[in-house]
């Protein structure tokens, strides 16, 4: 019996020790873009086709608005759940009025609605405050509900000395103190994701982004460096406490949520969207959901890009328990994601009761249908 035992033993150490000799490490590599085998992982799959509740996406952009025949994109919205979708691209003035006209004519007022932009280029023309006032005083006397800042016009737009026009500087401050006045509120999308300033290697998580759109790189001087930017739109929001802002994309602490929440303690007029950061919060469950149940009176729902597809995505993180489940664009993560099973309560919150408080003239009979 010992002498079978000690047999059989040597025979499996032989066995094993002389595969391991011949069993070494294969010489392939893969590179990161083509290892994305599908997952072995089943679980419990609880895909979100509709949102839960009716809900206004604050984010997006339609830039054919005065010519569109629109009812396609109202059945896009009913099949979501979508009660009101922002169209942030109103661009003011009689181009404001020409959407204004069409969405009217074909009926769609309560559920398609306008912010309008202002022009900064011409920062330095003695009479660019007064003009700008009076095409805000008409817009929102035309219907316009906010007021969209764009992150190229922190970044890019230059003055006539061809010094970059942050958002801080102080000629902007009369139109932020104007939009407190006419009661609308102020999206500012400023900067970009952190990792876009920092050297393209091997650490960045958004290597692949980089890779593939080579001009979203930035660099200290190109146009200013990260923190700068941030911190510009950081400085209007806390020196005009009688406008609300709302800080698109988390305003880029997605992925530090406890950050945010500090700006978000420290600035009561901020409030912040979500749109094309999804998976960061996704990625971060548990932390999100807290996060999600301390602010739930300061987060809005957005979306940016308006593609139908990607929405349920954002409903399966919102509203599922779903654990592993992927992101659309692997540019922008290349892990998986679990949902914050957030409850009703916040729900409710975050798809319209804080758009309707904050954005004026929502019709709330749209969520009680
Ligand atoms: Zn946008």
């Amino acid at each position: 019996m010992f002498k079978t035992c000690f047999s059989f033993t040597l025979f499996i150490l032989t066995f094993a020790f002389g595969r391991a000799q011949s069993d070494g490490p294969l010489d392939i590599r893969m590179d990161f873009e083509s290892y994305d085998p599908p997952s072995t992982l089943v679980v419990p799959e609880n895909p979100v086709s509709a949102a839960r509740y009716p809900f206004v996406d604050v984010h997006s952009h339609h830039w054919n608005m005065a010519k569109m025949d629109l009812a396609p994109l109202i059945r896009e919205m009913d099949s979501m759940n979508m009660a009101i979708n922002i169209n942030l691209s109103g661009r003011g003035g009689q181009a404001l009025l020409d959407m204004m006209e069409n969405i009217r004519q074909q009926g769609y007022e309560d559920r398609l609605l306008l912010f309008t932009n202002i022009e900064i280029r011409s920062i330095d023309e003695s009479d660019w405050v007064e003009n700008t006032l009076k095409q805000l005083e008409f817009d929102v006397a035309n219907g316009a509900r906010g007021l969209k800042i764009y992150k190229s016009q922190g970044m890019f737009h230059r003055d006539s000395q061809d010094q970059r026009i942050p958002l801080n500087h102080p000629k902007l401050d009369a139109v932020w103190h104007k939009c407190g006045e006419l009661g609308i509120p102020v999206l500012i999308h400023a900067a970009d994701p952190k990792p876009f300033w920092q050297p393209l290697d091997s650490l960045n998580e958004r290597w692949l982004e980089l890779k593939l759109r080579p001009g979203r790189k930035r660099n200290d001087q190109d146009p200013a460096p990260w923190e700068t930017i941030i911190s510009e739109q950081h400085d209007i929001m806390r020196r005009h406490q009688g406008t609300t802002f709302i800080n698109a994309h988390f305003g880029w602490f997605a992925n530090d949520l406890g950050r945010l929440g500090t700006l978000l303690d420290e600035m009561p007029n901020m409030m912040v969207e979500f749109g094309a950061v999804i998976a960061e919060l996704g990625r971060q469950p548990r932390f999100a959901r807290a996060f999600f149940e301390k602010y739930q009176d300061r987060i809005l729902f957005g979306k940016d890009a308006y593609n139908p597809d990607e929405f349920p995505t954002y409903f399966r993180v919102l509203e599922s328990a779903d654990e592993y489940f992927p992101y659309y664009k692997r540019y922008h993560a290349f892990w998986k994601m679990y949902g914050l099973d957030l409850p009703d309560s916040v729900l409710r919150k975050i798809y319209f009761e804080n758009a309707a408080r904050i954005i004026p003239g929502i019709d709330q009979s749209l969520f009680t249908r």
